[in-house]
């Protein structure tokens, strides 16, 4: 067990950090953070996914005198978290409804002891166990104190975040009820400002210090793709990442399951998670990947939060998520060890239409409804300008996060993409004028209509309304649906037409409008430009190349493994670490660990590099701190050794 005084000395956070977690230097805003709760100051700290969160509360957990409480809305994941401290010497614990009741008067009995120094807690059981006086009392009775109480994904108390959580609306009073007042440490990936101030006011957090870091993940590749046919998208970028780790999200379980039979039929090594099946499954699929048992994940969006896997090496979104947040959490669990790794969109108009259909569904009108519909239907316009946008997606994002970045950042998908600039000035009068006349006879309707009319359609509608007799009707009979409906959503991002309405947005004039209509302005589309393959053409991915489906992609995969989970294992030896991963596979079944709470890639990889043949030399491995060493030292560094004789010590620095 650590505590803050070891051996008479007093332990500071530099050696906590070196020592015990074995890491060289504290991220960016990782030490400001500690440093605040250290002087008794409540934190408000908005951090992206991987950035290292969980330093800037464990280590002062460790350091302060009593137990801090880690509120954290996964249970599953809980145990994991609580394992890989526990493996560092750290003393953890959690309480929730998967104990059994020997488990939970165990842990209870721990904690009593003062032999807990991080209790993670699900928000539902805080009143149980905590709140509850006897339990609280004896506690305290046994000199309990709790100097800290970290809320963890912190967005999950408002409702303007993407994950409410109403058990989160009962913290501030749990926290009310402990005296005397414990720092309050609230820490979430969400930065918008209304789930700011929601987080500040209804966690009562005291002036926080309030850190925002830079949102910037350069390890991780940014591509979208508009492709014809999804289900041949995916098939590809799987293929091009063969026996790598990765996330494939869908929007819904039924997507799941067809995208789960898909892969499975074509032998990949997946699994599934979702609300759909039962618990015991669910945990069981999760294990598999967690445990490398199963390479890929098909999951929605209820997988994955706090995961702390460190080799997933790709996320790919099957469908467009409903907000930049949602997708910017979800992408960022690749690469969280640093290692270079790929978020894929694939991303077509249909997506767009479910995520409307989702959050207008809701018939109540209510002032606050209908309030947060809009300001939902916003942030999917944001989502939306993302995938169809042809600057660096990398600026994109960071941009929506209110930081500054280069209009070029060469590791993004539009970034390496070649373009060929289409003249679009023409059809886009013609989408124009045509919303034009029939704001002259007082009429607006909604894409759908707009296009049935410029395609010369004689639907009932239209007849009844007489649209047929307008000038513009039929004057874009040649051109395809998707195309038109591509032009419409390039002339919304240029201002030329505006979307408006909630349930049925119609379209209307833009302030951009007049100056295309009186040709003082020229509108270019981007259409990339097939890269010469080194496969053979998909037809299904090139057949279609005058649907040019919004302006970042008809399925253009960039140059394959240039980039990506494969890139970085032709920096060191593969064989070595082969023989690492082997090593710590059967180190962690011994265990019934993950393999990744042993050691992270990134661990295995500055083994490799640095090939230590020695404890000394094994203490300076990245993410190597005292327990591990004594634990683990020996057995890996036999194997280097051992590879060592055959190969000399090789590696680079
Ligand atoms: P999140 O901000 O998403 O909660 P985590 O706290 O899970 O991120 O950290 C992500 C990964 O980065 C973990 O594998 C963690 O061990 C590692 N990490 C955190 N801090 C450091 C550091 N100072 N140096 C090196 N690795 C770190
Ligand atoms: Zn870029």
């Amino acid at each position: 067990m650590i505590f803050a005084e070891q051996g008479g000395s007093i332990l500071d956070k530099r050696d906590l950090l070196q020592n015990l977690f074995g890491y060289t230097t504290f991220r960016p805003g990782q030490e400001e953070v500690i440093d605040a709760v250290l002087a008794g100051r409540d934190v408000l700290a908005v951090m992206p996914t991987g950035a290292g969160k969980s330093l800037c509360y464990q280590i002062p957990a460790l350091l302060l005198p009593g137990m801090t409480v880690v509120i954290s809305p996964l249970i599953s994941l809980m145990k994991d978290q609580v394992q890989a401290l526990r493996e560092t010497g750290c003393g953890a614990a959690f309480l929730n409804s998967s104990l059994s009741s020997a488990e939970y008067a165990e842990t209870m009995g721990q904690i009593n002891r003062g032999e807990v120094k991080l209790l993670y807690i699900a928000p539902e059981r805080l009143h149980r166990v905590l709140g509850s006086r006897p339990e609280l009392e004896r506690f305290s009775a046994a000199g309990g104190t709790v100097p800290l109480v970290v809320i963890d994904e912190a967005h999950c108390v408002s409702q303007w975040g993407h994950d409410f959580r109403p058990g989160y609306l009962q913290i501030a009073d749990f926290i009310r009820e402990i005296q005397p007042r414990p720092v309050t440490g609230a820490f979430t990936a969400t930065a918008t400002p209304q789930v700011r101030e929601d987080i500040e006011g209804l966690l009562r957090l005291q002036e926080p210090f309030s850190i925002t870091t830079g949102f910037d993940r350069p390890n991780l590749y940014f591509e979208v793709q508009k492709p014809p046919n999804k289900k041949n998208a995916l098939l590809e970028c799987l293929q091009a990442r063969k026996n790598a780790s990765g996330i494939i999200y869908c929007a819904t379980r039924k997507a799941v399951e067809d995208v789960y039979e898909l892969l499975r039929g074509r032998g990949f090594s997946v699994t599934r998670y979702h609300a759909g099946l039962d618990d015991g499954e669910r945990r069981q699929n999760q294990e598999d990947f967690l445990y490398d048992r199963r390479t890929v994940m098909v999951a929605t969006n209820a997988f994955g939060m706090g995961i702390d896997k460190s080799n997933v090496s790709f996320v790919i979104h099957y469908n467009m998520p409903k907000n930049i947040e949602s997708y910017y959490q979800e992408a960022g669990r690749a690469g969280r060890d640093g290692a270079p790794a790929d978020c894929v969109l694939l991303y077509n108009g249909q997506d767009v239409r479910i995520n409307e259909y989702l959050i207008t569904r809701g018939e109540d009108d209510e002032d606050a409804d209908s309030r947060l519909r809009t300001h939902n239907l916003e942030l999917l316009k944001q989502m939306t300008f993302y995938a169809a946008c042809d600057g660096c997606l990398r600026r994109r994002l960071l941009s929506y996060f209110g930081e500054d970045a280069p209009a070029y950042c060469g590791h993004c998908s539009n970034c390496l993409a070649e373009f060929d600039d289409t003249d679009i000035t023409l059809e886009a009068r013609k989408i124009i004028s045509c919303v034009y006349r029939l704001k002259q006879r007082n009429r607006s309707f909604g894409k759908t209509m707009i296009i049935d009319i410029l395609r010369g359609s004689k639907n009932e509608k239209i007849l009844r309304f007489g649209l047929d007799t307008l000038s513009t009707w039929g004057i874009m009979a040649d051109a395809k649906a998707p195309r038109i409906r591509a032009l419409i959503d390039l002339l919304v991002a240029e201002d030329c037409l505006c979307l408006e309405g909630d349930e049925y947005p119609v379209l209307s004039l833009g302030n951009a409008a007049a100056e295309v209509l009186r040709e003082e302005r020229r509108l270019f589309m981007k259409i990339p430009r097939e890269p010469a393959r080194s496969a053979p053409a998909d037809p299904a991915a090139s057949a279609d190349l005058s649907v040019p489906a919004g302006r970042s992609g008809v399925s253009v995969m960039p140059p394959k493994g240039r980039k990506g989970s494969g890139a970085d294992t032709t920096a060191f030896d593969t064989e070595l670490f082969d023989k690492l991963k082997e090593l710590r596979k059967t180190l962690a079944a011994a265990e019934g660990f993950p393999a990744y709470i042993v050691f992270s890639d990134a661990s295995l990889r500055d083994m490799c590099r640095k090939r230590p043949v020695s404890l000394v030399q094994f203490s300076a491995v990245h993410g190597v701190g005292a327990a591990k060493m004594e634990k683990y030292g020996e057995p890996f560094v036999e194997i280097i050794k051992e590879y060592v004789s055959h190969n000399g010590p090789g590696g680079q620095s």
